[in-house]
């Protein structure tokens, strides 16, 4: 195995540390303390710039105007962009777009390539992912209400999803539907596409989390779908094959976020380390000198280095043996990465004190924000489990002393 990074890489890589550094950590006040919308022509005009310095879309295809940087590449990009909550963003990565983006170009009609996936990619429009139902577990996805019934050249959508991440000011929503109730198990969902002004497409709020509804891309709807009619043409991939589609959209996906999460306990424990230098406790004395801070930074350390290392060799095992051999590793990173982020946030935040509290650090942002890794993609149970099952099969027949 090879993680040594590539000279054009490091080129990258350094480009992209700069900017971040640069042009978006600054914008972080704002974005803290007001709605994002004030700061869209911000955004737009950053993302003019990334266009310029030809780092837009890095994980996406050449043919759509991305970089198609391998996974393993756009994992370190992941990292880097992880370091600001506006980094994926500004480049054009973002989930739940680079999902819908990969789905669309690996299922989608040479028709709903021409409609949405040029300007998906291009950050003309924006998407958004609609599995999650209010009434039945997300954990246990098979277990559906939300139907599309045939009508005509039709499908009629009912059904109350919620969760759906960036639905406001999305164009489209990739909903995922009961079409074939007497299918087998894994066999009765597909994946339609319902341009988001459809009638029967009811955004009843964003949904408050964390104290927050958020707005635009930062925010999490409810939706009513009610009686919403869309074309045959609109469903993606084989009727029937929602599961097989989603299980695509997950493993590449659970890299990014994995990597996005190291970005962020890597800026955590810059702030952690820094303050700690910085922050006079006793006349003589900075808290850096205290042995239970020391203790601290060095688990940090080696847990943010073991759950990257854990991180790339699965991004690795994905390239190199297949996806749906590296299951394991994947479920694997999943439950650590996300709770290694949130040991490093909150031994950070508790370093800052009453700092850490505020919004005038990054942290209680991604305190709040980012304690749902444990449950969105999978709650740590979930792959726990799932991994434990594997690991109990490898053992099957296996004479251990
Ligand atoms: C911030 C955020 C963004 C999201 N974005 C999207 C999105 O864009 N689109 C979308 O469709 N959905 C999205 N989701 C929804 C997410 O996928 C679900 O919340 C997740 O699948 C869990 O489903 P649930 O909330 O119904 O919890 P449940 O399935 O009810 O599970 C609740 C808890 O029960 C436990 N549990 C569940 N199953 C088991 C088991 N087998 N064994 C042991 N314990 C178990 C776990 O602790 C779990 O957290 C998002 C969620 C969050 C928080």
């Amino acid at each position: 195995m090879d993680f040594s990074v590539s000279e054009k890489m490091q080129t990258i890589l350094g480009m992209i540390d700069e900017f971040v550094e640069k042009e978006l950590i600054p914008l972080e006040p704002e974005f803290l303390t007001k709605p994002s919308t004030n700061l869209l022509p911000v955004f737009e005009e950053k993302r003019k710039m990334v266009k310029q310095m030809e780092l837009w879309a890095p994980n996406h295809p050449r043919e759509y105007g991305g970089m198609e940087l391998d996974l393993l590449e756009h994992a370190l990009v992941s990292e880097s962009l992880g370091r600001s909550p506006l980094g994926h963003y500004i480049f054009g990565c973002q989930a739940p777009d680079a999902g819908n983006i990969e789905i669309l170009h690996q299922f989608g009609s040479d028709e709903q390539k021409a409609k949405y996936l040029g300007p998906l990619v291009d950050g003309k429009i924006r998407s958004c992912f609609s599995m999650t139902e209010v009434e039945l577990p997300g954990s246990n996805p098979v277990m559906m209400d939300t139907t599309a019934v045939k009508d005509g050249d039709d499908y009629v959508i009912n059904g109350q999803k919620w969760y759906t991440s960036s639905a406001d000011g999305a164009e489209f929503a990739i909903v995922m539907v009961v079409t074939n109730p007497e299918a087998g198990r894994y066999l009765q969902a597909s994946m339609i596409i319902v341009p988001t002004d459809t009638p029967g497409f009811n955004l009843v709020r964003n949904i408050p989390v964390m104290g927050h509804a958020g707005e635009d891309y930062f925010s999490h709807a409810e939706i009513l779908y009610q009686n919403c009619r869309v074309p045959q043409s609109n469903l993606l991939g084989p009727e029937g094959h929602g599961f097989v589609i989603a299980q695509e959209r997950l493993g590449p996906g659970r890299i990014h976020h994995c990597m996005r999460w190291i970005g962020i306990c890597n800026r955590a424990f810059d702030l952690m380390v820094a303050r700690a230098r910085d922050r006079i406790i006793a006349p003589d004395r900075k808290l850096a000198a205290k042995q239970i801070i020391q203790s601290w930074i060095a688990e940090c350390a080696a847990d943010i280095q073991g759950a990257r290392l854990m991180v790339l060799h699965a991004a690795w095992m994905i390239e190199n043996v297949g996806k749906k051999e590296a299951r394991k590793e994947i479920s694997l990173i999943k439950f650590v990465v996300a709770n290694v982020m949130q040991k490093v946030i909150d031994r950070s935040l508790q370093v800052h004190g009453g700092l850490g509290m505020t919004d005038d650090t990054i942290l209680a942002f991604y305190y709040r924000h980012e304690r749902a890794a444990r449950i969105y993609d999978g709650a740590d149970e979930v792959h726990k489990i799932s991994v434990a099952k594997r690991i109990l099969k490898e053992y099957e027949g296996k004479r251990v002393r």
